[in-house]
């Protein structure tokens, strides 16, 4: 099929002319003749499938006839990350190129003014993230009674990042008679059960079976213990032909651990994540698609829906803790039809993870083995799977290299077990009112809190329990092997870091004898506190 086809105007055809497509996608081929015709859309697709320009080309062309006034825009699109609604102004600035659209970015972590007086000219397109819309929404920077067009992309994500009491609210803002369309790459119930409440009978448009990673991506994965992570990740990035890759990370403080080392090791690397400021973050992606930055280590908010031209690697250095987080990281590579390559690092602790992986995506995950790490294999519930020296199939297929042929597939135990700990969204994402905010802020981030989820609680604890036994218990306990991993892992870089010695020489803060303590009972004046 052409795009001349799909009903399309001479000036969005132009365009895409253009950008160069030739062949509409399948999405695209399903869902523009349904919007151009004013229905609402229930689309289930990844990213990578052309699932904006379905949107954003229709939508052009409806809002071609017609004129925004001041604070009443024409039509809103949800995004959950800044980065995505960054991403999708420039489709529209791409495909809006020979119209006179005007449109809006509403973004957190940017001042208010410049977006402010954006609104007061006018929209036609506006394009947000749930909690800033909210805020100008309350400030009554925005009236939202005009909209035709409304879009909630990457729904499913918005679920996870706790978005939905917030999408709500904004739907009951805006005019019954409106269109509307609704993507997800998954459709889990709570999501059908949104689209249902949302929308009016709409087309449903399924384009690939939800959460099945590309199969332009070849996926491996390594079973390490936890201290070895990093060599093993430097071993990749040395043996593969990485032009440029993410690094997913479960935990914001190790990314940052994570960018250091990789550093020390003279690795070109930037790191992303939700708790940077905006102006950062969208520097160090743009610098990343320049080039100028080869290695990303990030968090999930680089996972979904980013558009790196040509990534050529994944790394999964954790195992995401939801499956689906596995599908969309992975789906950064191997985009447009071009190949990618996604790795996940593995340990013995990560087997119920991995199992979910397995079954989400059904099939299993490759595993190659890297020589001169120690053995390591997944735990009970899997113990039929085990890699590494002392393991079955230790031997690497192809070092460094996928094999072709995935390992028979076996039952896993539930992920639900575990506790998730989600990404928590930047402050102004998060749909919390702002002192509740402030209060959440003071708290550590939740992934850096211990796991007691993990924990019996104290009543459930054995009452008195004999030195020995508390001892032996504490030997036992995964947390205390997971500490002493890192810090031997901490160790192995910190050798890494050059020794500064002081020869002959000694300095002089090290010859000053200390201050006697005043004795007890005398008057003299104890020095202040604080
Ligand atoms: P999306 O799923 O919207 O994130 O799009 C993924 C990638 O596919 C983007 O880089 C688009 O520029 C590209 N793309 C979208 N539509 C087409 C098309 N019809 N032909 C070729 N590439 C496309």
């Amino acid at each position: 099929m052409l795009f001349s086809e799909l009903g399309l105007g001479p000036d969005v055809l132009r365009a895409i002319e253009d950008k160069g497509y030739t062949q509409p996608t399948p999405i695209q081929e399903q869902a523009i003749p349904c919007v151009l015709q004013r229905r609402d859309v229930l689309g289930c697709a990844q990213t990578g499938t052309g699932k904006t320009a379905s949107f954003t080309l229709p939508m052009i062309d409806i809002l071609a006839s017609g004129r925004a006034r001041a604070r009443m825009p024409r039509s809103l699109i949800l995004e959950p990350t800044r980065e995505l609604a960054a991403q999708v102004s420039e489709s529209f600035e791409t495909y809006g190129k020979h119209h006179k659209l005007s449109m809006a970015l509403l973004i957190g972590g940017e001042t208010f003014t410049e977006q402010v007086k954006k609104l007061d000219r006018g929209v036609d397109v506006l394009i947000a993230t749930p909690g800033r819309l909210i805020d100008l929404f309350e400030r009554g920077n925005i009236m939202l009674n005009d909209i035709k067009v409304f879009v909630i992309d990457e729904a499913d994500r918005m679920l996870d990042m706790g978005f939905i009491p917030d999408i709500e609210r904004i739907v009951s803002k805006l005019p019954k008679n409106r269109q509307t369309l609704f993507f997800s790459a998954t459709m889990p119930p709570e999501i059908r059960r949104l689209a249902d409440a949302f929308l009016n009978e709409p087309v449903e448009i399924s384009v690939d079976p939800p959460a099945s990673p590309a199969e332009t991506v070849t996926q491996a994965m390594v079973l390490v213990q936890e201290m070895d992570k990093r060599r093993a990740l430097r071993h990749l990035l040395q043996t593969e032909d990485v032009k440029n890759a993410f690094i997913f990370c479960n935990r914001k403080r190790d990314i940052a651990e994570l960018q250091k080392s990789l550093e020390r090791h003279g690795f070109n690397v930037g790191s992303l994540h939700g708790d940077m400021v905006q102006s950062k973050r969208t520097e160090t992606l743009e610098r990343f698609k320049q080039g100028e930055i080869s290695l990303l280590v990030c968090s999930d908010v680089a996972a979904r829906g980013i558009d790196v031209q040509g990534l050529s690697h994944v790394f999964n250095y954790d195992v995401p803790l939801t499956p689906d987080d596995y599908v969309h990281r992975i789906g950064r590579t191997g985009r447009a039809g071009k190949q990618g390559r996604a790795f996940m690092l593995a340990t013995p602790d990560d087997t119920k993870l991995v199992g979910a992986i397995a079954r989400l995506i059904k099939r299993e995950i490759p595993m190659i083995a890297i020589d001169g790490l120690e053995s390591a294999e997944f735990g009970e519930e899997d113990s039929s799977r085990r890699r590494g020296r002392g393991g079955r199939g230790g031997k690497p297929e192809a070092r460094g290299r996928a094999p072709r042929e995935a390992a028979p597939r076996e039952e896993r135990a539930p992920r639900e077990e575990r506790p998730v700990r989600e990404e928590r969204p930047a402050r102004d994402e998060r749909p919390i009112r702002e002192e509740r905010a402030a209060v959440r802020e003071e708290r550590p981030a939740r992934e850096e809190r211990p796991m007691r989820d993990e924990r019996p609680a104290r009543e459930e604890r054995q009452p008195r329990e004999s030195l020995a036994a508390a001892e032996s218990r504490r030997n036992a306990d995964p947390r205390r092997d997971r500490d002493r991993d890192r810090r031997r892992r901490r160790d192995e870089d910190e050798d890494d870091v050059p020794v500064i010695g002081f020869g002959d020489h000694m300095p002089a803060f090290m010859l000053r004898s200390a201050r006697p303590r005043p004795a007890a009972g005398s008057t003299t004046e104890a020095p202040q506190e604080g």
